[in-house]
């Protein structure tokens, strides 16, 4: 009784209208063609299993990525495998530390296994590796870090990331969650699957739900070493990844064009939103630095976080107000289509009367 669920986010107003949804970091360019084609065709032999390995899928990876495809491990959605860490690697007694702040589902992944919750403050809402490692106690077993995270869009760099791993035992498994990894911008890149293909305490996990654009057909993999992989498929369901899911995930690999021209359409519209939002500083508005799809505004000035919430839903955008992880006076909005992306700053400009 001590989880609280999982509040999706909404996509009609109070009064039922159907709005545009900034509200789940989906991709606003949809899914690539090639994906849904892919979808389609697999609709022959509805009666047949899946296949329980994902071979296809596994291989498709290890190539894309030069990973082992033995170390793969893939689940419904991303979602399933932070589960599955969770239950193989944390039960009663156990501690497992993630930030304030941190993504909505790590606390419900802990306490299903019931291992407790440990809390390490932010810094500006960003991971501040210092108080993870402060948090750590002889019970930590794991810890959780979406990188960039969820719901505030900060990016913890490279060298933060081995910090991080430098200062865990090495009976501490690191969980970094790369949900957002694709649009992290220019070449660097936090190093988290160097660090799994080598350490073995750490597990990558990945998703097609955000940039690839197949949230509906819930495909996450993992790459971690061997051990690992194989704790977590001795608790796994073994039919979690559709035949049309797989065959999508392949296709949406391939689609290389697609994946850079929504990189490209992100970059470009969350750095102009959170231009935007810097003008309306003077009254109040805040963004948080972001390497995601998405972009956190914080509100100190006179109009409040509910307020613009509500306003932007007469408008006819819902966002994610997230009072109930801590963040009343913020908004996550996500990176949608040029014109709602400058729909939102106008309809915000109004409320704040600038
Ligand atoms: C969206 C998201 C996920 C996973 O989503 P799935 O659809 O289950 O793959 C995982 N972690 C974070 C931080 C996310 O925002």
């Amino acid at each position: 009784m001590e989880i609280a669920p999982y509040i999706p986010g909404r996509s009609t107003t109070d009064d039922g209208r159907k709005v545009a949804k900034l509200s789940s970091n989906e991709n606003p360019l949809g899914s690539s063609p090639r994906a849904r084609e892919a979808f389609a065709s697999a609709a022959t032999n509805l009666e047949r299993y899946p296949d329980a390995g994902a071979t296809a899928l596994r291989e498709a990876l290890a190539a894309k990525h030069g990973l082992d495809p033995t170390r793969i491990i893939y689940g419904n959605g991303s979602d399933e495998l932070l589960n599955l860490v969770a239950g193989a690697f944390a039960g009663p007694g156990d501690e497992v530390i993630y930030v304030n702040y941190g993504f909505a589902v790590y606390p419900i992944a802990t306490r299903r296994t019931g291992a407790t919750p440990v809390i390490a403050a932010d810094k500006d809402y960003a991971t501040d590796v210092d108080a993870i490692l402060a948090a750590v106690t002889d019970r930590t077993t794991l810890v959780f870090v979406a990188n960039p995270n969820n719901p505030t869009g900060t990016y913890a760099p490279r060298s933060e990331i081995e910090r991080l791993h430098a200062g865990l035992r090495d009976d501490i498994l690191l969980v970094l969650d790369h949900a957002y990894s694709e649009y992290i911008e220019g070449a660097d890149n936090d190093g988290a699957m160097e660090l799994a293909a080598r350490a073995d305490n750490v597990l990558v996990t990945r998703t097609f739900s955000k940039m690839y654009g197949l949230a509906a057909e819930r495909i996450g993999w993992g790459y971690g070493a061997a051990p690992i992989i194989e704790a977590m498929h001795r608790i796994r369901l073994p039919f979690s990844v559709t035949i049309a899911g797989q065959a999508a995930a392949i296709a949406a690999l391939g689609d290389t064009d697609f994946v850079a021209h929504a990189a490209a359409h992100n970059a470009k519209w969350r750095a102009w939103f959170s231009e935007e939002i810097a003008k309306l500083g003077n009254d109040g508005l805040r963004a948080i630095p972001s390497q995601a799809n998405f972009v956190l505004v914080v509100f100190e000035g006179e109009l409040t976080a509910e307020a613009a919430y509500k306003g932007l839903m007469d408008a006819g955008y819902i966002v994610r107000w997230l009072p109930g992880q801590g963040l009343p006076h913020a908004l996550r909005i996500t990176i949608g289509t040029e014109d709602e992306t400058k729909s939102v700053i106008a309809a915000l400009r109004q409320l704040a009367g600038a």
